[in-house]
């Protein structure tokens, strides 16, 4: 924790009265006598010094103190210069002023406060001997790859990314619902919305009432943020969008409530739980709120020949003999491998799923950012049918457990479809199971710098059949996929003949979270998210 944010030190900025500067440019020195108002603050998410040069503060001068540095020249003069600054849009490559102080004792106390604010700004990073920055790295920087993040934050720097999140109505009216539903959370409170693309959130934080939201936001999106703030002027009052990584800014107050979207296909894929779970730790309030609250993986075994035949057959084409006259088997079990190395992004039919759900919960408020590094998930089920079973079927939901209502977010088959649809990891080697049988494995997941995770899955079940009982010959499949690299099918659910299928519709239910139990169409293996206030959290 930073020294001059925390406890009762908390400021916004500190001001100071200098007698008098000197503006250093190439051509002339231009001396500007005072009185004169000097503020240290942070509020763009940097420390910064500001000279009001005119009286009503119409004319200042910037310093942004990762930049900046102080010397003293004499018992009431010193010289402030910067190396540029990159929070303007001028390209200025060197400014400088010469301050002059009425006092000493003045003197000190502002060199005094110029240390604090740019210490404790300076993320992680540590002031070289001579006094020139070092390149200081952030956590994010630290763990991920230059490259992936630069191709992540292009990505959500795109209006037409942001407008395929809004667009998902599912998800922007539940978290609209959410924080409406629960103004009392709101209202009055400082808020910080932790990844804040469009800034939609920040603005319905704003419609309940916040006091102030905090928008942070790293890419290029947090301009167009500003601009649509600035379009809804009552709301934009309350609300600052500051541009950074939530690793790296500085905040002016602590938060009490975050909002946030951080899922990710499998909850997971992104990393960026770990940057919500970072800002908890450095922006939150202790017992502050978090929304979403909890997040839950559920996984259940499925089957479903097609989407296995489908795949399979993609590597056929490395079966011939005689392309062009070139022999392509020799790459075929490689294009094999490839092919189920990709998990599955599509809406499925549930009465593809052959055993009820497990899930695996992951509480915002308490889990440790390297919790997240690597997830191993134990797995047991118990088949409903004798059926070939293709592999794990996974899907999410989070809760949004508010003082008032209780509102989950699912992303369950069956379930109104969203933009994270399901995600299916498939075995190249299906296994065999009899009702009532029982199959266990492990989903393991290991973050990788990338933005995403390895995936291990094994899935096994007792042979069944003469001399099983007694030798326990276990059928065991694995597989190892790269969450980064999914295969979207994006396919509509898969019609069923009409026998089996006595009430279709019903599969496709509102997220109302009650859908009716129907044994035979896949249904009951939903966990569905209880409505009940005392949902049992980790
Ligand atoms: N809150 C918006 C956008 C969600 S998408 C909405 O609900 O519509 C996630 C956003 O978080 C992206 O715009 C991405 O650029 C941003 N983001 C991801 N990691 C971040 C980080 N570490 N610091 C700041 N912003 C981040």
């Amino acid at each position: 924790m930073d020294s001059l944010l925390s406890g009762e030190n908390l400021k916004r900025h500190q001001n100071f009265t200098v007698a008098a500067i000197t503006l250093l440019s190439s051509s002339s020195p231009k001396p500007v006598s005072g009185p004169l108002s000097a503020t240290f603050g942070s509020a763009s998410g940097f420390p910064e010094l500001k000279f009001f040069v005119e009286p009503e503060g119409q004319h200042s001068i910037h310093f942004d103190l990762r930049a900046t540095q102080l010397f003293r020249l004499g018992e009431v003069q010193s010289l402030c210069v910067s190396e540029g600054s990159e929070s303007t849009k001028e390209k200025i490559y060197s400014k400088g002023v010469t301050i002059q102080f009425k006092e000493e004792e003045e003197s000190s106390s502002f060199h005094g406060a110029f240390e604090q604010w740019k210490k404790h700004v300076v993320i992680e990073g540590s002031d070289k001997p001579n006094g020139t920055l070092s390149s200081s790295k952030s956590k994010f920087d630290d763990k991920i790859e230059a490259s992936s993040a630069k191709m992540y934050f292009h990505y959500y720097g795109q209006l037409l990314h942001q407008q395929n999140m809004l667009q998902d109505y599912v998800r922007t009216g539940s978290y609209y619902a959410a924080v409406i539903e629960n103004q009392a959370d709101f209202a009055g409170r400082v808020v910080v919305d932790v990844g804040a693309g469009s800034g939609i959130l920040s603005l319905f934080a704003a419609q309940a009432g916040a006091k102030h939201v905090y928008a942070v936001e790293a890419s290029e999106m947090a301009d167009y943020a500003q601009k649509l703030i600035a379009g809804n002027p009552i709301l934009a009052q309350r609300i600052t969008v500051i541009k950074g990584k939530v690793e790296d800014v500085e905040l002016p107050e602590k938060a009490d409530i975050l909002i946030s979207e951080p899922m990710g296909t499998l909850l997971i894929n992104e990393r960026m739980l770990e940057s919500y779970v970072i800002a908890r730790d450095r922006f939150l309030v202790p017992n502050g709120k978090m929304f979403p609250t909890v997040g839950r993986i559920h996984m259940a075994p499925f089957s479903d020949e097609y989407l296995y035949v489908e795949i399979a057959n993609k590597a056929l084409f490395w079966q011939q003999q005689n392309y062009y006259g070139v022999d392509l088997t020799a790459l075929h079990g490689t294009a094999f491998q490839g092919y189920f190395s990709q998990p599955v992004v599509d809406a499925f039919d549930p009465r593809l799923l052959v055993a009820p759900a497990v899930s695996h919960v992951i509480n915002f408020t308490t889990v440790k950012e390297e919790d997240l590094y690597e997830i191993d998930i134990p797995l047991k089920f118990t088949a409903s049918v004798g059926t070939r079973i293709h592999g794990l079927a996974c899907w999410f939901d989070v809760l949004f457990n508010g003082s008032t209502v209780q509102r989950w977010l699912t992303t369950a088959p069956g379930a109104p479809t969203t933009h994270w649809y399901q995600l299916r990891c498939v075995l190249s080697q299906p296994i065999y199971v009899m009702p009532g049988q029982e199959i266990s494995g492990h989903l393991h997941m290991i973050a990788h710098s990338a933005q995403s995770y390895t995936i291990n899955l094994t899935l096994s079940a007792k042979m069944w059949g003469p001399g099983a009982d007694q030798g326990g010959i276990l059928q065991t499949s694995s597989c190892r996929l790269d969450l980064k690299e999914p295969y979207y099918r994006m396919s509509q659910p898969q019609p069923y003949s009409s026998t089996q299928d006595p009430q279709p519709n019903q599969l496709l239910q509102s997220q109302d979270l009650h859908l009716p139990s129907l044994d035979e169409d896949g249904s009951d293996f939903i966990q569905q998210p209880s409505n009940d206030s005392s949902v049992q959290i980790q």
